[in-house]
């Protein structure tokens, strides 16, 4: 078996990232933040510089050589994305805002189109706040009622408790790929096919998935998969919708607008064809070719090779900060990615953060947008330090020397 380091060339790929070499407060930047958002590589940054220096224009109506070329690219990374979640389609693949804006997409037209009073959204007990609030909105309005599958102790769904709420009524189950508070890697394809066997469509929320592994929406056989470039590597401002042809023809318009039309009069408007529908008004062009970028960069080092070394890292954190006196992990689930999430006895999160901070260590501290899931584990907020490829023990290790450092300060 290949060690690690056999596994990527971590010193060489942290070249590609030259906000990494920078020293914080004096100290060598340790950023341990990744599952907030993640950082650039050179060629993401150039990708969105050749846009302004060469290519800027307006998309998809433009007659001239640089609208031309920058319609070519747009479009080209939209089949790079399809490509990279293994999409049957092109048109299948919409770009949002991120994560946040895919899932109101769906709970704004499909939850809108197809939840009435009475009717049922299941959710989990570990989502993110946008996997909760425009759920709630559209139940508001509506009058449907948002049902929660819970999860036991480690930050695992229950699925048989998961099972038994996939009701007569439910229309929808929106559920977290990867969850980013407690790392939980959940059972997608099983979620999925239990959903199916009872005609309910799954929306995925991939944010935390597509940064740390192989996503592969076919083979999940999901009705709608979302995530957000700024966690892989690619600009914010720019994500994705998965969803299939199918749902994406019947769904009435998101946004109304430029582009998502076909023809417009004062007395009626047809609109556009998939996926422009669902894309009103000018997108974040640059924003397309960092993804394009990200992608390509994602794909030279391989998801298998960056999901093997990270496993490797996070098994070595968890057993690094395992002997620290107080420190308890919170989400131990057997399947996880990229997180962990801790509190130390006695010391507020934010102060774990804090004193980190002044030794150049980037690691994130409060509810995560995950209250629901605090309240479920009896505690305000964790400390979480969450991985990405170019992680290093050795910036393990001096995680674990400033957690020893916060314990004689507070302790
Ligand atoms: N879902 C999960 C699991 C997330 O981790 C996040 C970002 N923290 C989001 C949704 C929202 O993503 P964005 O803010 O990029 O829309």
């Amino acid at each position: 078996m290949k060690t690690a380091r056999e596994v990527l060339d971590v010193p060489a790929l942290r070249k590609d990232f030259p906000i990494l070499s920078q020293k914080v407060y004096g100290k060598r930047l340790v950023y341990l933040d990744n599952a907030a958002t993640s950082q650039k590589p050179r060629p993401v940054i150039e990708a969105m510089e050749r846009f302004y220096t060469q290519d800027c224009s307006n998309i998809h109506r433009g007659v001239h050589a640089l609208s031309e070329r920058a319609t070519r690219a747009y479009e080209d990374a939209r089949i790079k994305v399809q490509q990279f979640v293994n999409a049957p389609e092109a048109r299948e693949i919409i770009f949002v805002r991120g994560t946040t804006e895919g899932i109101n997409l769906v709970a704004g037209s499909f939850g809108r189109e197809h939840v009435g009073a009475g009717d049922e959204i299941l959710i989990s007990e570990m989502e993110h706040h946008s996997n909760i609030v425009p759920w709630q909105i559209l139940c508001e309005e509506k009058g449907a009622r948002l049902r929660v599958a819970p999860i036991n102790d480690r930050g695992e769904l229950l699925m048989e408790e998961y099972e038994k709420l996939l009701g007569p009524r439910t229309r929808i189950v929106a559920v977290a790929h990867v969850s980013n508070a407690l790392g939980t890697v959940n059972p997608v394809r099983e979620i999925v096919a239990l959903a199916h066997s009872r005609n309910i469509p799954v929306l995925i929320d991939g944010a935390q998935a597509v940064p740390h592994r192989k996503v592969d929406v076919q083979d999940l056989d999901c009705d709608f998969f979302t995530f957000s470039g700024h966690k892989m590597f690619g600009p914010t401002g720019v994500g994705v919708l998965y969803g299939k042809a199918q749902h994406l023809e019947k769904m009435p318009p998101y946004q109304g607008g430029g582009d998502m039309i076909s023809s417009v009069t004062f007395e009626k408007t047809t609109y556009n064809k998939i996926p422009y529908k669902f894309e009103a008004g000018t997108p974040y062009i640059a924003g397309g070719y960092g993804l394009a970028a990200a992608i390509d960069y994602l794909d030279a080092i391989g998801m298998e090779a960056i999901g093997e070394y990270e496993h490797g890292l996070l098994e070595y954190a968890t057993r690094a900060v395992s002997g620290i006196p107080g420190l308890e992990i919170i989400g131990t689930a057997k399947e996880k990615a990229g997180v962990l999430s801790f509190t130390l006895d006695g010391i507020h999160p934010h102060d774990i953060g804090t004193i980190l901070d002044q030794e150049g260590i980037a690691i994130r501290t409060g509810h995560h947008c995950a209250q629901p899931l605090m309240d479920r584990f009896g505690i305000p907020a964790t400390a979480r330090a969450s991985l990405a490829f170019y992680n290093t023990k050795e910036e393990i290790d001096q995680l674990v020397l400033g957690l020893r450092k916060v314990i004689e300060v507070f302790g």
